[in-house]
This record gives C-alpha cells, sequence and structure tokens, in this order.
C-alpha cells in the first residue's frame, strides 16, 4: 500500500502524511529531508548550490538513514534544496532510496513534489496537498517564528516558481490526484479530510 503525498511548501502535506502514517500503521518517508540533507551538505562543504558537481557529489554519498541534523528545517537549507532539486543527477540518485522505501510492508506513506508523478506513479492513493500562498506564508512565518511576512511569502513564491517550473520532475498534481485544499482549514480538519480521502480510495 502506497500513499503519495505532494504539494507545495507549507501547505500542510508534512503534518497530513505523517497522520496518515500513524492512523493506518504505515511507514513514513518526508522526501524534501533527503533534498535538504544535500542542500545543507553542500552548504556545509562552503560551496554554491548551484554548483552542480558539488550537488551531485552531495547526494551521491547521503546516508539517508540519518535525518537528525538540526540545522535541516530552516528556510536557507530549504531554499538550498529547491536549487540542487533541480539538478536531474541529484534527484536520480535519490530515487532508488525512495522507490525502496515505498515497498515497506504493510505501506509507506511519503510526501514531497513528484511523489504521484514519477516516484511512484503506480501510488493506490495519491493526494495533492495545497493551500494559498498567503496562507502557506502565515504558517511559514509562525513556524520560523519570523518577524517579516512579507519575506517569509517571498521566499515561499520563489520556492513555488522553481518547484513548478524546473524541467525534471516539476511540481504538480498527478492526474488521479484527489487535490485538498487546506487554505481553510485547521490541522484536525485537514487531518481527517485526508483519512475520509484515502479511506474511499483504499481497496481492502
Ligand atoms: O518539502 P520540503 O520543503 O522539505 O522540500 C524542500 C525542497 O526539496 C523543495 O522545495 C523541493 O525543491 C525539493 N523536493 C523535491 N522533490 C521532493 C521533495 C522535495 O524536489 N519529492
Amino acid at each position: 500500500m502506497i500513499i503519495a503525498v505532494d504539494g507545495p511548501a507549507a501547505a500542510g502535506k508534512g503534518t497530513i502524511a505523517r497522520a496518515l502514517a500513524a492512523h493506518f500503521g504505515y511507514h513514513f518517508l518526508d522526501t524534501g529531508s533527503l533534498y535538504r540533507m544535500v542542500g545543507l551538505a553542500v552548504l556545509r562543504a562552503g560551496h554554491d548550490p548551484h554548483d552542480r558537481g558539488s550537488a551531485i557529489a552531495a547526494a551521491a554519498g547521503l546516508d539517508p538513514s540519518n535525518f537528525t541534523d538540526g540545522d535541516l528545517r530552516n528556510e536557507a537549507v530549504g531554499a538550498a534544496a529547491s536549487i540542487v532539486a533541480v539538478i536531474p543527477e541529484v534527484r536520480a540518485a535519490l530515487l532508488d532510496f525512495q522507490r525502496g522505501f515505498a515497498r515497506r510492508l504493510p505501506g509507506a506513506v511519503l510526501d514531497g513534489r513528484d511523489i504521484g508523478t514519477v516516484v511512484c506513479p503506480d501510488a493506490d492513493v495519491k493526494l495533492f496537498v495545497t493551500a494559498s500562498a498567503d496562507v502557506r506564508a502565515r504558517r511559514r512565518q509562525k513556524e520560523l517564528d519570523a518577524d517579516d511576512f512579507e519575506t517569509v511569502l517571498q521566499e515561499i513564491r520563489e520556492r513555488d516558481l522553481r518547484d513548478s517550473q524546473r524541467a525534471a520532475a516539476p511540481l504538480t498534481a498527478a492526474a488521479d490526484a484527489v487535490i485538498l485544499d487546506t487554505s481553510e482549514m485547521d490541522v484536525e480538519e485537514a487531518t481527517a479530510a485526508a483519512i475520509a480521502a484515502v479511506t474511499a480510495k483504499r481497496v481492502f
């Protein structure tokens, strides 16, 4: 059983995917962390995330079992992740691990940008979780405890643009995805809607 949860930054897909995994007793993988780990490794090496060679080397040397770095959630690391994620060789280096994870029994929930379209096009259930850019920026501002809303909004818009306009595995809803717009929902409502959508689609 594979559940794909895709969507733009700060739409609530991580929270929803985690809740689905807990509810159905499945494994959970936040695939954004893989790209963040590559971005962080490049920054730590003192390189520019646009430096293809450095990003490809970091992706090739990644240990995907170690996700514990406290800096992974920083906005600078998120931005670096979306820059290295444009590089096809970086994406290719992370593919086998994601597909292997998706096959774990009794099931797996993966969240990201291209799970339903590229990583697991045959996923049993696909959700595309979205929300308006304003709502997502408010949520991200709260999460980061940031002062300036406009700066956070600008960062969200830049990331949306980079993620949806890249040539390799761009952010887009799979044709067979259930669209979940969480703009007007709190966490409980969004989680309940996701569980209902999966239950409706799931073959027992
Ligand atoms: O989801 P998160 O914000 O942690 O992802 C960081 C970045 O990693 C995204 O902006 C996106 O560019 C990239 N990413 C991706 N494909 C995925 C997951 C994340 O390109 N499946």
